[in-house]
Protein backbone atom coordinates (compact mmCIF):
# COMPACT_ATOMS: atom_id res chain seq x y z
CA UNK A 1 0.00 0.00 0.00
CA UNK A 2 1.57 3.92 -1.06
CA UNK A 3 0.27 6.81 1.27
CA UNK A 4 0.78 9.87 -0.54
CA UNK A 5 1.95 13.02 1.33
CA UNK A 6 0.14 16.30 1.09
CA UNK A 7 2.76 18.56 0.45
CA UNK A 8 4.36 19.87 4.05
CA UNK A 9 3.09 17.36 6.17
CA UNK A 10 3.01 18.06 9.61
CA UNK A 11 5.85 16.68 11.40
CA UNK A 12 3.55 15.60 14.97
CA UNK A 13 0.92 14.05 12.84
CA UNK A 14 3.41 12.26 9.86
CA UNK A 15 5.29 11.06 13.31
CA UNK A 16 1.97 9.59 14.89
CA UNK A 17 1.18 8.09 11.72
CA UNK A 18 4.52 6.16 11.28
CA UNK A 19 4.84 4.99 14.48
CA UNK A 20 1.12 3.64 14.79
CA UNK A 21 1.70 2.01 11.68
CA UNK A 22 4.85 -0.02 12.96
CA UNK A 23 3.31 -0.48 16.21
CA UNK A 24 0.70 -2.37 13.83
CA UNK A 25 3.84 -4.54 12.38
CA UNK A 26 3.72 -2.53 9.16
CA UNK A 27 7.46 -1.48 7.85
CA UNK A 28 7.33 1.68 6.50
CA UNK A 29 9.47 3.57 3.23
CA UNK A 30 9.73 6.85 2.99
CA UNK A 31 10.77 8.02 -0.45
CA UNK A 32 10.60 11.92 -1.93
CA UNK A 33 9.42 12.20 -5.50
CA UNK A 34 10.49 15.39 -7.36
CA UNK A 35 6.68 16.03 -6.63
CA UNK A 36 5.64 14.14 -3.70
CA UNK A 37 6.47 12.14 -0.77
CA UNK A 38 5.38 8.83 0.12
CA UNK A 39 5.24 6.12 2.72
CA UNK A 40 5.42 2.47 1.05
CA UNK A 41 4.10 0.20 3.66
CA UNK A 42 5.36 -2.71 4.00
CA UNK A 43 3.53 -5.73 5.55
CA UNK A 44 -0.09 -7.23 5.71
CA UNK A 45 -2.05 -4.22 4.89
CA UNK A 46 -5.26 -5.77 4.22
CA UNK A 47 -6.41 -5.22 7.80
CA UNK A 48 -5.85 -1.17 6.98
CA UNK A 49 -8.92 0.95 6.58
CA UNK A 50 -8.18 2.95 3.59
CA UNK A 51 -10.96 4.78 4.12
CA UNK A 52 -9.22 6.32 7.36
CA UNK A 53 -6.09 6.99 6.32
CA UNK A 54 -7.39 8.84 3.33
CA UNK A 55 -9.17 10.85 5.77
CA UNK A 56 -6.18 12.37 7.63
CA UNK A 57 -5.33 15.77 7.03
CA UNK A 58 -1.42 15.20 6.05
CA UNK A 59 -2.70 12.36 3.58
CA UNK A 60 -3.25 13.03 -0.27
CA UNK A 61 -4.27 9.71 -1.25
CA UNK A 62 -3.56 6.23 -0.63
CA UNK A 63 -3.03 3.10 -3.31
CA UNK A 64 -2.78 -0.43 -2.61
CA UNK A 65 -0.88 -2.23 -5.21
CA UNK A 66 -1.38 -5.45 -6.38
CA UNK A 67 2.01 -6.38 -7.33
CA UNK A 68 4.23 -8.90 -4.75
CA UNK A 69 7.75 -6.96 -5.75
CA UNK A 70 7.37 -4.22 -3.05
CA UNK A 71 11.36 -2.99 -3.48
CA UNK A 72 11.67 -3.19 -7.17
CA UNK A 73 8.74 -1.33 -7.11
CA UNK A 74 8.62 1.89 -9.07
CA UNK A 75 5.26 3.17 -7.31
CA UNK A 76 7.73 2.76 -3.67
CA UNK A 77 10.83 4.41 -5.44
CA UNK A 78 9.88 6.74 -8.48
CA UNK A 79 13.28 7.70 -9.29
CA UNK A 80 15.57 5.49 -11.55
CA UNK A 81 17.95 3.53 -9.48
CA UNK A 82 21.53 4.12 -10.46
CA UNK A 83 24.03 1.67 -9.42
CA UNK A 84 27.67 3.27 -9.64
CA UNK A 85 30.72 0.60 -10.42
CA UNK A 86 34.03 1.83 -11.21
CA UNK A 87 33.62 5.29 -13.17
CA UNK A 88 30.31 3.43 -14.85
CA UNK A 89 27.15 4.82 -13.91
CA UNK A 90 24.36 2.01 -14.20
CA UNK A 91 20.67 3.09 -15.09
CA UNK A 92 19.18 6.88 -15.08
CA UNK A 93 19.32 7.28 -18.63
CA UNK A 94 23.19 6.37 -19.37
CA UNK A 95 23.90 3.79 -21.61
CA UNK A 96 26.40 1.01 -20.31
CA UNK A 97 28.55 -1.06 -22.67
CA UNK A 98 29.70 -4.20 -21.50
CA UNK A 99 31.39 -6.38 -23.39
CA UNK A 100 34.04 -9.06 -23.89
CA UNK A 101 34.15 -13.15 -24.31
CA UNK A 102 31.76 -15.66 -23.33
CA UNK A 103 34.55 -16.90 -21.30
CA UNK A 104 38.27 -16.28 -20.31
CA UNK A 105 40.48 -18.86 -22.05
CA UNK A 106 43.84 -17.88 -21.24
CA UNK A 107 45.88 -14.54 -20.26
CA UNK A 108 46.42 -13.16 -23.56
CA UNK A 109 42.82 -13.80 -24.61
CA UNK A 110 41.46 -12.37 -22.08
CA UNK A 111 43.72 -9.20 -21.65
CA UNK A 112 43.73 -8.48 -25.46
CA UNK A 113 40.31 -8.95 -25.36
CA UNK A 114 39.39 -6.07 -22.65
CA UNK A 115 42.22 -3.34 -24.27
CA UNK A 116 40.04 -3.90 -27.55
CA UNK A 117 36.53 -3.30 -26.22
CA UNK A 118 37.78 -0.38 -23.67
CA UNK A 119 39.28 1.34 -27.12
CA UNK A 120 36.09 0.49 -28.50
CA UNK A 121 34.15 2.65 -25.72
CA UNK A 122 33.33 -0.75 -23.21
CA UNK A 123 33.01 0.53 -19.65
CA UNK A 124 32.98 -2.77 -18.08
CA UNK A 125 34.48 -6.22 -18.87
CA UNK A 126 32.63 -9.29 -19.36
CA UNK A 127 34.24 -13.04 -19.35
CA UNK A 128 32.52 -16.42 -17.82
CA UNK A 129 34.76 -18.58 -15.59
CA UNK A 130 32.26 -20.95 -14.20
CA UNK A 131 29.86 -21.60 -17.48
CA UNK A 132 26.60 -23.25 -17.18
CA UNK A 133 26.91 -25.36 -20.21
CA UNK A 134 24.33 -27.70 -21.10
CA UNK A 135 26.31 -30.80 -21.84
CA UNK A 136 28.79 -31.84 -19.02
CA UNK A 137 31.06 -32.59 -22.02
CA UNK A 138 31.54 -29.17 -23.18
CA UNK A 139 34.37 -26.37 -21.58
CA UNK A 140 33.20 -25.84 -18.08
CA UNK A 141 34.99 -22.21 -17.69
CA UNK A 142 38.73 -22.32 -16.13
CA UNK A 143 36.90 -21.63 -12.87
CA UNK A 144 39.06 -19.48 -10.00
CA UNK A 145 42.14 -19.56 -12.59
CA UNK A 146 39.50 -17.74 -15.47
CA UNK A 147 38.49 -15.30 -11.71
CA UNK A 148 42.35 -14.57 -11.41
CA UNK A 149 43.01 -13.87 -14.97
CA UNK A 150 40.15 -10.94 -14.77
CA UNK A 151 41.43 -9.71 -11.95
CA UNK A 152 45.02 -9.02 -14.57
CA UNK A 153 42.55 -7.78 -17.46
CA UNK A 154 40.90 -5.41 -15.14
CA UNK A 155 44.60 -4.53 -13.53
CA UNK A 156 46.35 -3.86 -16.25
CA UNK A 157 43.28 -1.62 -18.84
CA UNK A 158 41.19 -0.51 -15.25
CA UNK A 159 37.95 -1.74 -16.54
CA UNK A 160 35.66 -3.44 -13.93
CA UNK A 161 34.38 -6.94 -14.07
CA UNK A 162 31.56 -8.78 -14.34
CA UNK A 163 31.66 -12.78 -13.99
CA UNK A 164 28.66 -15.28 -13.66
CA UNK A 165 28.66 -17.01 -10.46
CA UNK A 166 27.12 -20.54 -10.38
CA UNK A 167 27.15 -21.44 -6.76
CA UNK A 168 26.92 -20.35 -3.11
CA UNK A 169 30.10 -22.46 -2.62
CA UNK A 170 31.69 -19.96 -4.96
CA UNK A 171 31.14 -16.45 -3.47
CA UNK A 172 34.69 -16.43 -1.97
CA UNK A 173 36.02 -16.64 -5.17
CA UNK A 174 34.39 -13.39 -6.06
CA UNK A 175 34.95 -10.73 -3.33
CA UNK A 176 36.84 -8.61 -6.02
CA UNK A 177 34.95 -9.29 -9.01
CA UNK A 178 32.84 -5.51 -9.77
CA UNK A 179 29.33 -7.23 -11.14
CA UNK A 180 28.22 -10.51 -10.00
CA UNK A 181 26.47 -12.32 -13.15
CA UNK A 182 23.00 -14.39 -12.07
CA UNK A 183 22.97 -16.31 -15.53
CA UNK A 184 19.26 -17.31 -16.83
CA UNK A 185 19.36 -21.04 -15.29
CA UNK A 186 19.95 -19.82 -11.63
CA UNK A 187 17.25 -17.06 -11.98
CA UNK A 188 15.35 -18.94 -9.92
CA UNK A 189 18.15 -20.10 -7.33
CA UNK A 190 16.42 -18.77 -4.16
CA UNK A 191 19.47 -19.78 -2.38
CA UNK A 192 21.82 -18.09 -4.36
CA UNK A 193 19.60 -14.89 -4.32
CA UNK A 194 19.13 -14.92 -0.38
CA UNK A 195 22.52 -15.38 -0.31
CA UNK A 196 24.19 -12.64 -2.93
CA UNK A 197 21.46 -10.46 -1.03
CA UNK A 198 23.20 -10.62 2.09
CA UNK A 199 26.30 -9.00 0.05
CA UNK A 200 26.20 -5.57 -1.06
CA UNK A 201 27.61 -5.83 -4.70
CA UNK A 202 26.05 -5.08 -8.11
CA UNK A 203 24.19 -7.72 -9.19
CA UNK A 204 23.25 -8.43 -12.84
CA UNK A 205 20.36 -11.14 -12.83
CA UNK A 206 19.53 -12.32 -16.19
CA UNK A 207 15.98 -13.60 -17.28
CA UNK A 208 15.40 -17.20 -17.23
CA UNK A 209 14.45 -18.87 -20.37
CA UNK A 210 10.91 -19.73 -19.62
CA UNK A 211 10.54 -16.82 -16.67
CA UNK A 212 7.57 -13.97 -17.29
CA UNK A 213 8.63 -10.71 -16.11
CA UNK A 214 7.21 -10.61 -12.89
CA UNK A 215 9.07 -13.95 -12.20
CA UNK A 216 12.14 -11.66 -13.18
CA UNK A 217 11.35 -9.10 -10.69
CA UNK A 218 10.14 -11.22 -8.04
CA UNK A 219 13.75 -12.91 -8.13
CA UNK A 220 14.87 -8.92 -7.94
CA UNK A 221 12.87 -8.90 -4.67
CA UNK A 222 14.92 -11.87 -3.06
CA UNK A 223 18.02 -10.24 -3.00
CA UNK A 224 16.37 -6.38 -2.69
CA UNK A 225 14.46 -8.35 0.50
CA UNK A 226 18.28 -9.40 1.88
CA UNK A 227 19.18 -5.32 1.64
CA UNK A 228 20.83 -5.48 -1.23
CA UNK A 229 19.67 -2.92 -3.59
CA UNK A 230 21.93 -3.31 -6.15
CA UNK A 231 20.15 -5.24 -8.89
CA UNK A 232 20.54 -4.49 -12.92
CA UNK A 233 17.96 -6.66 -14.89
CA UNK A 234 18.94 -8.22 -17.66
CA UNK A 235 16.74 -9.29 -21.05
CA UNK A 236 18.73 -12.34 -22.85
CA UNK A 237 16.10 -13.42 -24.71
CA UNK A 238 13.18 -16.25 -24.22
CA UNK A 239 12.15 -20.08 -25.15
CA UNK A 240 9.40 -19.48 -27.81
CA UNK A 241 8.25 -22.15 -30.96
CA UNK A 242 11.13 -20.17 -33.72
CA UNK A 243 14.12 -22.11 -34.27
CA UNK A 244 15.75 -19.19 -36.80
CA UNK A 245 17.40 -17.62 -33.32
CA UNK A 246 18.45 -18.92 -30.39
CA UNK A 247 16.12 -17.35 -28.26
CA UNK A 248 13.78 -14.81 -29.14
CA UNK A 249 14.71 -11.35 -27.56
CA UNK A 250 11.95 -9.53 -26.07
CA UNK A 251 12.20 -5.99 -26.72
CA UNK A 252 9.05 -4.90 -25.31
CA UNK A 253 10.11 -6.27 -21.73
CA UNK A 254 12.25 -2.69 -21.92
CA UNK A 255 9.16 -0.65 -21.77
CA UNK A 256 7.15 -2.82 -19.29
CA UNK A 257 10.11 -2.62 -17.01
CA UNK A 258 10.73 0.67 -17.24
CA UNK A 259 7.04 1.24 -16.00
CA UNK A 260 7.16 -1.38 -13.25
CA UNK A 261 10.46 -1.09 -11.70
CA UNK A 262 13.13 1.79 -11.32
CA UNK A 263 16.10 -0.66 -12.08
CA UNK A 264 18.39 -0.73 -14.45
CA UNK A 265 17.13 -3.06 -17.36
CA UNK A 266 20.11 -3.85 -20.47
CA UNK A 267 19.75 -6.23 -23.14
CA UNK A 268 22.10 -8.65 -24.02
CA UNK A 269 21.71 -9.69 -28.05
CA UNK A 270 24.25 -12.13 -28.05
CA UNK A 271 22.34 -14.81 -26.20
CA UNK A 272 19.18 -13.22 -27.56
CA UNK A 273 20.03 -14.44 -31.18
CA UNK A 274 22.56 -16.44 -30.66
CA UNK A 275 23.94 -15.36 -34.24
CA UNK A 276 26.96 -13.28 -34.38
CA UNK A 277 25.14 -11.29 -37.27
CA UNK A 278 22.25 -10.12 -35.79
CA UNK A 279 23.97 -8.71 -32.65
CA UNK A 280 24.49 -5.16 -34.79
CA UNK A 281 20.96 -5.06 -35.63
CA UNK A 282 19.18 -6.10 -32.47
CA UNK A 283 21.47 -3.93 -30.10
CA UNK A 284 20.06 -0.70 -32.19
CA UNK A 285 16.76 -2.01 -30.99
CA UNK A 286 17.65 -2.58 -27.69
CA UNK A 287 19.17 1.34 -27.48
CA UNK A 288 16.15 2.82 -29.34
CA UNK A 289 13.37 1.24 -26.99
CA UNK A 290 15.27 2.31 -23.72
CA UNK A 291 17.61 -0.08 -22.57
CA UNK A 292 20.05 1.41 -20.20
CA UNK A 293 22.75 -0.86 -21.58
CA UNK A 294 24.30 -3.40 -23.76
CA UNK A 295 26.08 -6.70 -22.51
CA UNK A 296 27.79 -8.15 -25.90
CA UNK A 297 30.04 -11.20 -26.57
CA UNK A 298 33.59 -9.60 -28.61
CA UNK A 299 36.01 -12.71 -29.29
CA UNK A 300 39.59 -11.93 -30.99
CA UNK A 301 38.79 -14.85 -32.88
CA UNK A 302 34.96 -16.70 -32.75
CA UNK A 303 35.75 -19.33 -35.04
CA UNK A 304 38.13 -21.04 -32.22
CA UNK A 305 36.22 -19.71 -29.10
CA UNK A 306 35.50 -22.34 -26.64
CA UNK A 307 32.39 -21.41 -25.55
CA UNK A 308 29.32 -19.14 -27.92
CA UNK A 309 32.04 -18.15 -31.09
CA UNK A 310 28.72 -18.50 -33.15
CA UNK A 311 27.36 -15.44 -31.92
CA UNK A 312 30.73 -13.98 -30.62
CA UNK A 313 31.34 -10.61 -32.92
CA UNK A 314 35.18 -9.57 -33.50
CA UNK A 315 36.29 -6.24 -31.97
CA UNK A 316 35.85 -4.71 -35.40
CA UNK A 317 32.63 -5.16 -35.10
CA UNK A 318 32.20 -4.01 -31.64
CA UNK A 319 33.48 -1.14 -33.41
CA UNK A 320 30.66 0.02 -35.41
CA UNK A 321 28.42 -1.63 -33.08
CA UNK A 322 29.28 1.09 -30.37
CA UNK A 323 29.13 4.28 -32.76
CA UNK A 324 26.08 3.20 -34.59
CA UNK A 325 24.55 2.89 -31.03
CA UNK A 326 25.65 5.88 -29.76
CA UNK A 327 24.32 8.03 -32.61
CA UNK A 328 20.94 6.80 -31.72
CA UNK A 329 21.40 6.78 -28.01
CA UNK A 330 20.12 10.76 -27.89
CA UNK A 331 16.95 9.94 -29.93
CA UNK A 332 16.09 6.38 -27.37
CA UNK A 333 12.44 6.18 -26.00
CA UNK A 334 12.44 7.84 -22.48
CA UNK A 335 11.06 6.96 -19.57
CA UNK A 336 9.48 9.24 -16.80
CA UNK A 337 11.32 8.49 -13.37
CA UNK A 338 7.42 9.66 -11.96
C1 LIG B 1 26.61 -15.89 -20.43
O1 LIG B 1 26.43 -14.67 -20.19
O2 LIG B 1 27.63 -16.33 -20.98
C2 LIG B 1 25.48 -16.80 -20.18
C3 LIG B 1 25.68 -18.11 -20.00
O3 LIG B 1 24.31 -16.16 -20.19
P1 LIG B 1 22.80 -16.71 -20.02
O4 LIG B 1 22.67 -17.05 -18.57
O5 LIG B 1 21.99 -15.54 -20.45
O6 LIG B 1 22.63 -17.91 -20.92
MN1 LIG C 1 27.87 -17.06 -23.58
Amino acid sequence: MIVILKQNPDKNQLNNLVGWLKKNDIDVHESQGSHSRLLGLIGDTSNLDIDMLRALEIVEDVKRIQEPYKNANRKFHPLDTVIEVGNTKIGGGNLTLIAGPCSVESEEQICSIAREVKACGATLLRGGAFKPRTSPYSFQGLRGEGIELLLEAKKETGLPIVSEIMDISQLDLFRDVDVIQVGARNMQNFELLKALGRTQKPILLKRGLASTIEELLMSAEYIMAGNNPNVILCERGIRTFETKTRNTLDLSAVPVLKQLTHLPVIIDPSHATGISKLVHPMALGAVAVGADGLIIEVHNDPAHALCDGAQSITPEAYKSLVANCMQIHPFRAKYNAE
